[in-house]
């Protein structure tokens, strides 16, 4: 089968979250089972395609309203990712260092999208079905079947997979002129709220929807920043498929971005090599019980609570906390005053750093999670495979994938997203902590857990299988 994932991120080459680990992961998985899927993203110019071997395979023109942007198609020779990667590249409008963020956002999707269908239209070998990912690709499923220009398209199945239904990229009609011409008795299938919604139009036109996590797809049924009647109402085509991680690239053996690697057997002199490095560079001791947090410092993963668990708990108890992140900068701000308060145990480093991350992982004792929204959630599952303990909110992926020590699980979990229950967990994980032949075993049984896309990848092959039998 070919297949032609679609979406903005893809690991290695464009990173802002788990969109990128799961584009970056997924068709090596589908091409391992026999298949031939592909990846196409936007050109960025990023330190990744300046050092790459790209081939321009295709040249074009597209009309955005009154304006016609030349673009072109590159496709990645080197360095072999174990998938196909294209590149669409579209001067001054695609090719810029920063993913997200920029005031012409919807003109970079809706480009990106058209010339997307143009190229593959005018294929020999179209694929058997095209994959969307997230809002910025939400579009292509209403126009390979209803706009004129893409009329070769019309016949393949769509699967629109939902990463995180905060964002819906929403824009106004006076932006409909960007779209190709279409059948105006359609415009409804554009439509939430009387606005152009590009993640309800993918949940519409989408042959299949996904979600990243069963239980995140049965709570977007309940809250979905407004479209959960629309989730309810489509339910029948909707299905919850448990995100994998990559066990190759997140494998503690073979990582190149550890101080140290190792294996089981070699796990508690590997780990505390990494916690060495950490606590050396951050300021921290090692003796001490070390609680991390990776991830955007947004309030969707509970950020703004971060300040106030880290003045209780360093005020009640005696343990080391580091936090990797950016986002909101009241966030941050708040984050970074509260260093000289707790100098000797507590760091904070804003930014992005994907090798300290990968430390983290190895290194911490547990990873912080109190997140409000989290559809599938990462983290946990390379904390499980690096020896970390997870305590993390059940909400979304992270209850389908984490169990409470207290239920015979691995991990510690609390039901809200408030600070005195997130302070309970860490002092629950600080009794843990403090028998440490129970605290290794642990260690050893998460290691041992297999969240890999090997099942995963299956589920998604078995879904486009149904749906080419529908044609
Ligand atoms: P998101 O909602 O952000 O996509 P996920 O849990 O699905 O959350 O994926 C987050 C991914 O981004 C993980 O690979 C995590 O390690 C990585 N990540 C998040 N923030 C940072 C950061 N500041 N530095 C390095 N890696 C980060």
């Amino acid at each position: 089968m070919n297949i032609l994932h679609v979406s903005i991120e893809c690991y290695p080459i464009a990173k802002v979250g788990g969109l990128a680990d799961v584009v970056g992961a997924l068709p090596k998985y589908q091409n391992s089972l026999g298949h031939n899927a592909g990846v196409i993203i936007p050109f960025h110019d990023n330190k990744f395609t300046e050092e790459a071997e790209l081939i321009k395979i295709h040249k074009g023109t597209l009309q955005l309203g009154e304006d016609l942007h030349s673009y072109s198609i590159k496709k990645l020779v080197n360095p072999d990712l174990g998938f196909i990667v294209y590149m669409v590249h579209i001067p001054r409008l695609l090719d810029r260092t920063m993913v997200y963020g920029h005031p012409d956002e919807i003109e970079r999707f809706i480009a990106f999208q058209k010339a997307v269908l143009d190229w593959i239209s005018l294929e020999k070998n179209i694929p058997d079905i095209v994959h969307c990912h997230d809002h910025h690709t939400g579009l292509i499923p209403f126009m390979m079947t209803h706009a004129d220009q893409y009329t070769a398209l019309r016949n393949i199945p769509t699967i629109f997979t939902i990463h995180n239904a905060q964002y819906q990229g929403q824009l106004s009609y006076d932006k409909l002129y960007y779209l190709p011409q279409f059948d105006h008795k359609k415009i409804g299938l554009l439509d939430w709220d009387h606005r152009i919604n590009p993640l309800a139009t993918g949940v519409k036109n989408a042959w299949k929807v996904t979600t990243v996590s069963p239980n995140y797809m049965k709570e977007l049924q309940e809250r979905a920043n407004g479209l959960e009647r629309l989730l309810r109402d489509e339910s029948k085509k909707c299905v919850g498929i448990l995100n994998g991680i990559d066990t190759e690239t997140w494998n503690p053996e073979t990582d190149p971005m550890l101080i140290k690697n190792y294996k089981l057997s070699t796990l508690v002199s590997g780990r505390k090599a990494n916690k060495k490095w950490l606590c050396d560079n951050f300021d921290l001791s090692i003796e001490k019980p070390l609680f991390a947090f990776i991830g955007r410092l947004v309030n969707e993963k509970g950020a703004d609570l971060l300040a106030e668990i880290i003045a209780e708990s360093l005020s009640n108890t005696d343990i080391n906390i580091l936090i990797l992140g950016s986002g909101n900068q009241q966030i941050e701000e708040k984050l970074r005053s509260l260093r000289e308060r707790f100098i000797d145990r507590y760091h904070v480093h804003i930014g992005y750093d994907e090798q300290l991350s990968h430390i983290i992982y190895s290194g911490a004792d547990f990873l912080l999670m109190p997140s409000r929204v989290e559809p599938c959630g990462l983290n946990q599952m390379y904390a499980l495979r690096y020896g970390t303990i997870p305590i993390v909110r059940r909400t979304g992926g992270l209850k389908d994938t984490v169990v409470d020590i207290g239920d015979g699980g691995f991990g510690i979990c609390h039901d809200q997203a408030l600070v005195w229950d997130v302070c309970y967990s860490i002092k629950r994980a600080i009794a843990l902590f403090d028998d440490q032949s129970a605290y290794k075993r642990l260690q050893r049984q998460i290691m041992k857990i297999d969240h890999s896309w090997h099942r995963s990848a299956q589920e998604y092959l078995d879904l486009y299988n149904s749906l080419i039998q529908l044609k």
